[in-house]
């Protein structure tokens, strides 16, 4: 495993190219980068199939026209567009839409097994948004179908002899820590004196040792931060450290105050109930026994986007017809028992197992919570950040696909289309003579090692002081009592004291734990830092932006104002202090409108 660090006491491993993440959008950039024959390194912090991507459900989109005639990728973009609220850059959204056809096409040639139509065609259904069956699924495990097939595909090139294809190894269960800069000219005569991305540091969670990894490029596909609020669908490890990691590293974030709510996430657990439910027919029930939506969006109804569903399960909640404790119901009886056996198999099990509800016999109890972060790392249609050798893709980046609202079902699609897009761009920009500065990296990378190992044990040497788990416990609930579904501008400003109060202890933190096997408690503790960085980040975009578009919604401000507002929020550090910047949306051919449905 690279270089045993027997004068420093690090291990150095060198690679063309180093992917940060094993979900959908690291998996599918590696196969590109492997097969253009580039010695790639995929470094995940769990085993790449335990990345969150496994545990999508409901589906990945893509006008293929199988289920009903006479859809196009214009209707997709179109769709996708309106739903973002307007605020989505266009030509990115017209890359996605177009690619998603071949894309779907390849993942099944890859292995994917997509639910089928009786004439053998992939299957789809209608998802939030569109109202039209554009989205295909694999039961309701599309993410686990998907990624399982990916990875299938990487451990057969795993052994790939020489000649035939790059080398790549797995680091899985590594933490990436930090970035590591260097001169640009140490790479390119002639480039000057910017800096330039070229490795990380990463903690092996085995033994607590520290790793150095150097390359030519690296790209961040590190998913979402979903965790920073208190009820949320995401897995523990969606933390958000991509993001973290890219500002220290003096590169922006995007569109951060848009933080999606699911309006069906099972009551108190939190676990996610697919779209694809209200795809298949389940509707939404107050204690009324009214089917709200009729008031909310009478045309779509249970289809509307997720940002108007959840706004109107909350204020039926808020408003007293909701059920004690703060949920509705999601009814799937009418559907009956073999539709639901066959399309919704696990929301069927995970209703049973968590909730105590059979939906085949009784309504499953829902609740709004957070479910996916449409802000991130800046990156441009290539997936380059600012910061040259640094790319980002997924869940974890703002390409701007999704602006202030997601879709569903157009997440999974972002991941496989731009993640390939990366690899191939990586491997474009990548130098002919296929060589690099590598001992100049190597001692950048060397002096990076050595402040992380500092600041590690300056935080195993701490013998007393606040809880790390007490602190990012209080962080969650700020975050989703003062930047939730509903925010208001005086509430938001005491939010905003609130966690910067909280961020100022985390100095204090002690971690219990002191052994070096598997210590997740110092793993937590630097995710926990970082999820600071995102907070404030979040905060200061909400506070900022006096409208309503898309997943922001202000009590204060209901209306959207594209006069003042029609502008991406850039949020940066200069010499340690955030700095918002706003950025013109790329509009195109699809003109603005009301957002009626
Ligand atoms: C419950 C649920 C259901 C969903 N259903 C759908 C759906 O049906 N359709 C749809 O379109 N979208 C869906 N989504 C959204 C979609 O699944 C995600 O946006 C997408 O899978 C993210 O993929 P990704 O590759 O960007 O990141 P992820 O799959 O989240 O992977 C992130 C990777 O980064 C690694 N990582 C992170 N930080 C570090 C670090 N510091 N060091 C090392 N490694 C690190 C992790 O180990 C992991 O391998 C769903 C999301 C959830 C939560």
């Amino acid at each position: 495993m690279g270089d045993e660090g027997k004068e420093t006491g690090y291990h150095i491993h060198s690679h063309d190219v180093v992917i940060v993440g094993g979900g959908l959008t690291g998996l599918r950039a590696a196969i590109e980068t492997v097969d253009h024959g580039l010695d790639t390194a995929i470094i995940s912090k769990v085993h790449p199939l335990r990345s969150h991507s496994v545990s999508a459900q409901g589906g990945i989109n893509a006008a293929l026209g199988n289920a009903v005639p006479g859809d196009s990728w214009e209707d997709h973009a179109f769709d996708t567009i309106k739903g973002s609220d307007y605020l989505a850059d266009q030509d990115a959204v017209e890359i996605m839409c177009k690619n998603a056809p071949a894309t779907i096409i390849e993942l099944e040639h890859f292995g994917t097994v997509f639910s089928r139509l009786p004439d053998g065609r992939i299957a789809q259904r209608p998802f939030g948004g569109g109202m039209f069956p554009r989205t295909c699924y694999a039961a309701d495990r599309t993410g686990h179908n998907i990624l399982h097939t990916l990875y299938e595909q990487l451990v057969g090139r795993e052994k790939n002899e020489k000649g035939k294809g790059g080398r790549l190894t797995f680091y899985d269960e590594f933490f990436v820590s930090s970035l590591v800069k260097v001169g640009d000219d140490s790479f390119e005569k002639g480039a000057g004196k910017a800096k330039r991305c070229a490795g990380c540091t990463a903690i092996n969670i085995a033994d607590s040792s520290l790793h150095g990894f150097t390359c030519y490029s690296l790209l961040l596909a590190t998913g979402g931060f979903g965790r920073l609020f208190a009820r949320s669908t995401n897995s523990l490890i969606n933390t958000g450290d991509g993001a973290s990691l890219a500002l220290r590293a003096g590169v922006p974030l995007k569109d951060m105050e848009f933080v999606q709510f699911h309006p069906t996430t099972l009551y108190d657990t939190n676990i996610l109930v697919t779209e694809g439910a209200r795809g298949e027919g389940g509707y939404l029930l107050n204690s009324r026994n009214e089917r709200f939506m009729e008031k909310y969006a009478p045309k779509s109804m249970e289809l509307a986007p997720r940002d108007i569903v959840a706004r109107a399960t909350q204020q039926e909640i808020d408003e007293g017809r909701g059920f004690e404790g703060g949920y509705v119901l999601l009814d799937l009886r009418h559907l009956k028992k073999e539709k639901i056996a066959e399309r919704l198999p696990g929301i069927r099990l995970i209703s049973m197992d968590f909730a105590g509800v059979d939906p085949v016999e009784s309504p499953i109890p829902v609740q709004p919570g957070q479910h996916y972060s449409m802000g991130g790392v800046v990156a441009g249609n290539d997936l380059a950040t600012e910061l040259p050798g640094l790319y980002a893709a997924g869940e974890c980046s703002c390409v701007s696909v999704h602006g202030a609202n997601r879709l569903g079902g157009n997440s999974l699609l972002e991941t496989v289309v731009f993640g390939k897009l990366a690899g191939q761009e990586i491997e474009k920009n990548f130098p002919s003579s296929g060589s690099w500065d590598k001992k100049g990296v190597e001692k950048a990378v060397l002096e990076r090692l050595s402040a992380e190992d500092s600041r590690i044990k300056a935080l195993l040497a701490k013998k007393s002081g606040v809880k790390m788990h007490s602190l990012r416990d209080e962080l969650k609930k700020t975050m989703f009592e003062y930047f939730g579904v509903f925010r208001e501008g005086s509430k938001m400003e005491k939010g905003l004291k609130k966690l910067l109060e909280l961020k100022a202890t985390y100095p204090e933190v002690h971690i219990n734990n002191k052994s070096p096997l598997f210590n997740h408690a110092l793993i937590y503790t630097l995710e926990l830092e970082g999820l600071f960085d995102i907070a404030e980040a979040v905060a200061r975009g909400a506070i900022a932006r006096q409208e309503s578009r898309g997943s922001h919604s202000r009590v204060d401000y209901p209306e959207r104002d594209d006069e003042r507002f029609l502008y991406h929020t850039i949020y940066r550090l200069k010499d340690g202090k955030p700095v918002l910047e706003s950025l013109s949306v790329r509009l195109g051919k699809f003109p603005i409108k009301e957002r009626v449905y």
